[in-house]
């Protein structure tokens, strides 16, 4: 599942036409951070896993 920093690709793009988002909060709640205008999305755990299409693992 998600963790702190990765990055996923939404199967629908943001409306400022990003798909990239980072991975700000993890629990309960995800909170996803879109790459592009930096806009935060609050989502539960079922509403990530029907929005993500992609993780990409952003380990440093
Ligand atoms: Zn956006």
């Amino acid at each position: 599942m998600l963790e702190l920093n990765d990055v996923v690709t939404t199967k629908k793009p943001h409306p400022c036409g990003g798909d990239k988002w980072l991975v700000v909060r993890v629990g309960a709640d995800y909170k996803l951070k879109c790459l592009k205008c930096g806009h935060i999305v609050l989502l539960d755990s079922n509403a990530v896993k029907k929005a993500v299409k992609k993780i990409d693992k952003n380990r440093e």
